[in-house]
């Protein structure tokens, strides 16, 4: 159950509704959000919900019976569009495209980017600077210097930073030059590093693990919201299965679905999901058409020269072309609603 207070309640009629719910045996979790705050009852009794819907303070209320609410459908009907400022806006009817390379290099590297990004009109750049590698012996990312270099020459531009925070203890001395914090596929169950980042104003975009359900992500996503963050995307970016054909399988139809439970932003990531790169043109394509909000891909002027994930990352001819491919395919998608 998810109970909508209003934004004035006050401590008497919060004592009163507090009781009720510990009348009828009903597990209650208070969350204020930069938008909203929220009583979340988890109970078994069935109750007439209007006996509590009635009561001073009470805005609205929802039953909700999934193990994640808040990020939920059910209560929401009306998308989450999340601003990142300067015009930018993420969700339904706000499509964006993202691209970068997986990791950060060079300031070379970087202006490079940021030039292939400014002749398309793209606003976001992605990039790593702390790398999870499967080798210890990888290349691991330039850290927060690196960060700081490429937030002077983005800010120059006028275009938006979405890099991957590891650990919690990374957010204070990211949080000045990050637009979007992207929590990676390996740490999408890392609950204590969703819950530090339920505590900071700035958007998440949250991987699907590795071998993760829908209903993992969305109670991660819930970890997230329910400590006070409601700007979450959500990220297909391929799962592991059997298949060693390519890289990740890339689950096309989660995004179909994610669209139907949630009301957050659906993004897709190709370039993880295929893993190579004559593929990430149809697979990106392919996620618009099923309903994404966004994609996120790995461009790099020279991709045999990365430092990572270089066969699955086009060069900016390449990169140019999905631009331009992906706004018409998002027009059609519109125009055949
Ligand atoms: C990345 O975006 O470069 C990355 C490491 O992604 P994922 O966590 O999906 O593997
Ligand atoms: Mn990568």
């Amino acid at each position: 159950m998810i109970i909508q207070l209003e934004k004035d309640i006050a401590a008497p009629q919060l004592a009163a509704l507090q009781q009720k719910l510990a009348d009828i045996n009903y597990q209650t979790n208070q969350i204020n959000t930069q938008f909203g705050d929220y009583i979340v009852g988890i109970g078994k009794r069935d109750f007439d919900i209007r006996a509590i819907g009635t009561l001073d303070g009470v805005r609205d209320i929802h039953k909700v019976s999934d193990a994640y609410k808040l990020v939920s459908k059910k209560w929401k009907v009306k998308d989450t569009v999340i601003d990142l400022g300067d015009g930018v806006n993420i969700g339904t009817g706000h499509f964006q495209m993202m691209a970068g390379p997986c990791s950060i290099e060079s300031e070379e590297q970087i202006n490079d980017t940021i030039q292939l990004l400014k002749a398309n009109n793209i606003k976001i750049m992605r990039g790593g600077v702390y790398k999870p590698r499967s080798s210890p012996y990888s290349f691991r990312g330039l850290g927060i210097d690196g960060l700081k270099l490429w937030h002077q020459l983005a800010k120059e531009a006028g275009i938006k930073i979405i890099t991957e925070v590891m650990m919690s203890e990374q957010i204070e001395a990211m949080y000045d030059y990050v637009d979007i914090f992207q929590v990676g596929a390996r740490n999408s169950q890392n609950f204590n590093l969703l819950d530090a980042l339920g505590k900071v104003d700035k958007p998440v975009l949250l991987k699907r693990g590795i071998s993760g359900t829908l209903n993992e992500l969305l109670q991660a996503a819930e970890y997230i919201f329910s400590n006070g963050n409601e700007k979450i995307m959500l990220c297909e970016r391929g799962i592991r299965s059997y298949e060693t054909a390519y890289r990740n399988t890339f689950d096309i139809n989660a995004i179909a679905i994610l669209k139907e439970k949630t009301h957050l932003p659906v993004i897709a990531d190709p370039s993880h999901g295929i893993g190579l790169r004559a593929y990430i043109e149809p697979i990106a394509l392919a996620s618009i058409m099923a309903g994404a909000d966004g994609v996120i891909f790995e461009a790099h002027h020279t991709p045999e020269k990365a430092f990572s994930d270089g066969q699955q990352t086009l060069n900016n001819e390449q990169a140019s072309n999905l631009f331009r491919k992906m706004r018409r395919t998002y027009m059609l998608r519109e125009e055949l609603k």
